[in-house]
């Protein structure tokens, strides 16, 4: 299987499972549409063969996630920060806005720009979805629960969240995208969904510098025989959920009419230490890199788990992927991109 492969197998599999569920002939607008989940949304998108805009400022996001689309009839690319004013004159029937950095090690160095984006970025995006009357979808995070007290996580639970802490530049504008998306809904009738994203993995992730998440520093520290470099002592928590899963739990939000209005949770909901991820990546990356044990940062949620009952009654739609299997799935793609 070549690289291109993993992904060509995936995005026929979220056709698959998608059935009915088609876009065809809507004009979507992806914000972050260059980066991880957008440009895995992007590639559905085309094959459905909507119109689809894609937006990014590429602080994040990497042009090569979406090259292979340039090009095409319908699709379009527009290098933009959304969290400056943008005007469209075609008709857009669905805004999704997913453009914000999502590392933690982010966090440090551009909390500014984390807080543009989803709070003015919202805004704006909102604007637009407002004009032409498009459908909303708003990807939020299971960080709006914080350090959560209630495991699994409902979307009825508040939250316990630092306002001021180094984590709060996401978290909190995350909070603040909510309530801007819930105040568009009441006050203007528009019609929005909110996805609170749960940890998420897959080909196309950045394992570089400040970029990378959990699983694919692990990935590239396994296959370069490098320490594993466990935070804490790795009995935090968090549940996986692989990009195929996520993203059509995404698209069946943004498409039933009885998911208007309404918070869902979308993930995986097997749970996993630090500990036990880090020996299982090192188990099929075949690695002889040792644990290593660094200290854990400021405000590390403990564990992180969602409660799906609300996305398996609304949706139709639980995660399918297995941790193992979408784990030897990303390390394959990982494997082949240093080579090609
Ligand atoms: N983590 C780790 N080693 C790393 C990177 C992350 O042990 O090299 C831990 C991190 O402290 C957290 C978990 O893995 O407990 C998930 O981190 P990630 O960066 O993926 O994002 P988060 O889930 O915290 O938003």
């Amino acid at each position: 299987m070549d690289k291109k492969d993993v992904i060509q197998e995936g995005i026929k599999e979220i056709l698959r499972s998608l059935k009915n569920i088609n876009f065809e002939d809507q004009t979507v607008l992806v914000t972050g549409g260059a980066g991880f989940l957008g440009s895995w949304l992007c590639d559905v998108l085309v094959e459905q063969n909507a119109r689809v805009i894609c937006l990014d400022n590429l602080a994040s996001g990497l042009e090569k996630n979406i090259s292979h689309l340039l090009g095409l009839e319908n699709f379009k690319f527009i290098k933009h920060d959304i969290s400056k004013p943008i005007h469209f004159d075609e008709k857009i029937d669905v805004v999704m806005h997913l453009a914000s950095r999502a590392s933690p090690l982010e966090f440090d160095k551009f909390p500014i720009q984390i807080i543009k984006a989803n709070t003015l970025g919202t805004w704006i995006s909102l604007g637009i979805a407002k004009k032409h009357g498009a459908k909303f979808l708003f990807t939020s995070t299971s960080e709006v629960y914080g350090d959560a007290q209630i495991i699994p996580t409902p979307e009825t639970y508040n939250g316990n969240v630092n306002p001021i802490g180094i984590r709060s530049c996401y978290d909190e504008s995350k909070r603040a995208g909510e309530a801007t998306c819930m105040s568009y809904a009441r006050q203007h009738g528009l019609d929005v969904r909110i996805a609170r994203i749960f940890n998420t993995y897959g080909p196309r992730m950045r394992a570089d510098g400040v970029y990378g998440r959990v699983i694919p520093r692990f990935i590239h520290q396994a296959l370069n025989n490098k320490p594993i470099t466990i935070f804490g002592d790795g009995k935090q928590t968090r549940s996986f959920c692989y990009v195929t899963d996520q993203i059509e739990g995404l698209l069946r939000l943004a498409w039933f009419d009885s998911a208007k209005g309404e918070v869902v949770n979308t993930g995986n909901p097997e749970e996993t230490t630090i500990l036990e991820l880090a020996k299982i990546v090192k188990k099929i990356a075949n690695s002889n890199s040792p644990l290593e044990f660094h200290p854990l940062p400021p405000d590390d949620p403990r564990r992180r788990c969602p409660d799906i009952s609300k996305a398996r009654k609304l949706l139709n739609w639980e995660s399918k992927v297995e941790l193992r299997e979408g784990l030897k799935n990303t390390i394959e793609w990982f494997k082949l991109m240093k080579v090609s």
